[in-house]
């Protein structure tokens, strides 16, 4: 069920609503006031997407404080956990924190204005936002190295306004300056998949010679699968869908099962010391606790109930985006040919559309 990165690109110019006001004296206002209006997809509450809990509107542009900077949207991915926080189901983390809310976490653009205290940044560098927009600093797990954790961190999307718009702001030092070679759209992914994808294998401590399982060959999948890969791990892909276990192949995986042939495939050649679960399915889970060996980790990307057997010894790790740093080494290794990202474009007014595609099976898609 998982899907590929989708990404949304505005559609629309950036409109000064003067240039629309019909009223003379209204433009004159609106102009001399400075206050421009952008396009965005604004959550205005929590519910099913079927229920349209989505508005496409034109609200007013954001704009940067001192230590931002604001960004001109040229690419947003679309996201599972986009759907899942719509839809209630991230409740339980506090997000969505506000509403009404602009989603999108994963976002590529240009930079349009920055702030006056600002540094490291120009106007028109090509920059990045990615999941974490913003941590304190000062807690243990930002002066150790794990800023991920962050018990104030703020997520972009989820936390404060995202991506699915014309502009948004960020603080100057967490916006990453995309590489020369990679353009806004192939990037974009790079943001909350790649990053994930890539702390992941970190976490899991995956090196030469493993052999490793992804269970769920979506947008994380499919990067996890080529980080492993690089890390000199023996790849296993397991999906439902024949397609993902083409892409699979594509990206370089070793072996591509569909979930009901994989245990029969480890049975006979042996187990995986790391099973990787990015499918959000409780079967999913199990399966993967059946896969692993004696003594191997369980990677969890995602929310599920783990039954340990303890005789086995497995180790179950958490994984959730990543840090500055690892946003770095993705971008890194993305610009260096490494890793390669698989998308698909939309218009930023077919948000809707593509959260009900990442829900439903083909078969039962409904369009309006
Ligand atoms: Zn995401
Ligand atoms: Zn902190």
């Amino acid at each position: 069920m998982l899907q590929l990165p989708l990404l949304l690109v505005p559609s629309h110019n950036h409109i000064p609503l003067n240039h629309r006001a019909n009223d003379f004296y209204f433009g004159f206002c609106k102009n001399f006031l400075n206050v421009n209006q952008m396009k965005a997809q604004l959550l205005v509450r929590v519910d099913k997407i079927e229920n349209h809990p989505l508005r496409y509107t034109t609200v007013e542009d954001p704009k940067p404080e001192s230590d931002q900077v604001l960004i001109k949207v040229k690419a947003c991915g679309v996201c599972h956990s986009n759907l899942h926080m719509i839809e209630g189901e991230f409740k339980h983390f506090g997000i969505p924190s506000k509403l009404p809310l602009i989603p999108g976490h994963e976002v590529t653009g240009v930079i349009e204005e920055v702030g006056s205290l600002a540094e490291g940044v120009q106007r028109g560098d090509k920059v990045g936002v990615q999941v974490l927009w913003k941590t304190d600093g000062i807690c243990e797990f930002c002066l150790s190295g794990r800023e991920n954790l962050c018990l104030k961190r703020q997520t972009t999307g989820e936390v404060v306004d995202g991506g699915f718009a014309e502009y948004m702001v960020a603080p100057a030092d967490f916006v990453h300056h995309l590489p020369e070679n990679l353009g806004f759209e192939e990037s974009a992914p790079l943001f909350c998949p790649g990053i994930t994808g890539y702390h992941a294998v970190k976490k899991a401590k995956v090196r030469f010679g493993q052999r490793v399982a992804v269970i769920g060959i979506g947008g994380v999948g499919h990067m996890t699968l080529q980080f492993a890969k690089l890390a000199g791990a023996e790849t296993i892909a397991v999906d439902q869908s024949e397609d993902k276990l083409k892409l699979a192949k594509d990206v370089g995986a070793d072996h591509a099962f569909v979930a009901d042939n994989v245990e029969a495939f480890v049975e006979k050649t042996g187990k995986p010391d790391v099973a990787f679960v990015h499918a959000p399915s409780q079967k999913a889970v199990e399966q993967a606790l059946r896969l692993v060996k004696r003594g191997g980790t369980l990677l969890m990307g995602v929310c599920g109930n783990t039954l340990v057997s303890f005789p086995e010894e497995h180790s179950i790790v958490g994984s959730v985006i990543g840090t500055r740093q690892d946003m770095n080494e993705t971008l890194k290794l993305a610009s260096i040919g490494k890793v390669k990202v698989d998308w698909t474009t939309y218009k930023l007014s077919e948000v809707e559309d593509v959260l009900l595609k990442l829900k439903l099976p083909k078969e039962f898609r409904l369009f309006r």
